[in-house]
């Protein structure tokens, strides 16, 4: 079985910030943070469902807000409650929690609590490497703050990862690939990257009816995922995540940004139109089936785009899954 998580969505609760982009409440679907009980009935059902040998491939996983910013006896009881389904505590239980936080709250005390609770894998929200861009966003700390906290996360031993955003307030293409490249060299285990989506309510809504805030076009938000993406890859550092999930309360609260309900696609798409374009014209393009709809790129936009310059795409399942091969050379595209 592959990995998979339970997710426990824990809003906004006890955060001090407010983020431009932020209204944490309407990403997670949910008005308030689950009681200490509610997530023992949640937790106790996931285990009754999932099969005994699939528990050690799936991970607890505390999503949604700032988990070590919450009140601290808020957060004792939460990790109390998914101790008792840890394997640590229960032989046959789930493998570990994740949970995500900001890079301005870790602290020893708190990595120490984190460790001994059964936390596996800690993500922080970089959003930005560039410090502007955080001011402007009112992240509240700065990119020395996420290369100091990945590093002391990393001296515990925790599974690392980052979370970026793209086309934030007062970022540009080339902010967002810098960002990219500096979180690289922090050489997390994991990386999400979301292109910003605009919120109903919150102060990135309002920047964007004022027309002070312009995102720039789609377009290049894909050409930046998939730079991304390759700089990720390049470095073998697994992208756990591309865009928000669809939820119906996004997309009722969507103003605007980058929200496209196929833009993983589209982003695999534009990756493979950019490794073909580098290695040239004529081409021979091979791809397994699960990659064949990307190869021949979104509603056949790399057919298109390739028209008329020899290149030929072909299925290809003795390649790995993740894998294609453009005139011979293996490409991993994840
Ligand atoms: S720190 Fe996280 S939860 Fe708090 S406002 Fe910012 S994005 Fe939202």
């Amino acid at each position: 079985m592959r990995h998979a998580n339970i997710s426990v969505f824990i809003p906004h609760v006890g955060c001090p910030y407010a983020c431009a982009f932020c209204r944490q409440n309407t990403i997670s679907d949910t008005e308030r943070a689950p009681t200490p009980k509610e997530v023992d009935v949640q937790l106790k059902s996931a285990f009754d469902r999932i099969p005994e040998r699939d528990r050690a491939n799936t991970e607890i996983a505390f999503f949604g807000g700032s988990f070590t910013a919450i009140p601290e006896h808020y957060m004792d009881a939460l990790l109390y409650v998914a101790g008792k389904y840890l394997q640590k505590d229960c032989h046959s239980g789930f493998s570990g929690i994740r949970i995500s936080t900001r890079p301005d709250c870790i602290s020893d005390s708190i990595l120490i609590k984190l460790r001994n609770a059964g936390v596996t894998a800690i993500e922080l929200g970089a959003q930005s490497m560039d410090d502007e861009v955080l001011s402007a966003n009112k992240r509240g700390h700065t990119s020395a703050d996420v290369v100091r906290s990945t590093a002391f996360i990393k001296s515990y031993g925790f599974e690392t990862g980052l979370q970026m955003m793209t086309g934030l307030y007062k970022s540009t293409p080339e902010k967002d690939i810098k960002t990219g490249m500096d979180i690289a060299a922090l050489a997390p285990d994991t990386v999400r990257i979301y292109p910003t989506v605009i919120i109903k309510g919150t102060e990135l809504a309002r920047l964007y009816e004022q027309g002070i805030y312009v995102p720039y076009p789609f377009d290049d938000c894909i050409d930046v995922c998939a730079k991304l993406m390759g700089i990720f890859a390049d470095r073998n550092i697994r992208v756990i995540r591309l865009g928000l999930h669809a939820e119906r309360s996004l997309e009722e609260n969507a103003v605007g940004g980058f929200f496209h309900p196929a833009l993983g696609e589209l982003v695999r798409s534009r990756m493979i139109r950019d490794i073909i374009e580098n290695a040239g014209t004529p081409a021979v393009c091979k791809a397994p089936s699960r990659l064949m709809s990307a190869l021949v790129g979104h509603k056949g936009c790399n057919r298109e785009y390739f028209a008329g310059r020899g290149v030929v795409f072909e299925r290809d399942d003795a390649l790995p899954a993740d894998t294609i091969n453009i005139n011979g050379k293996d490409f991993r595209i994840g």
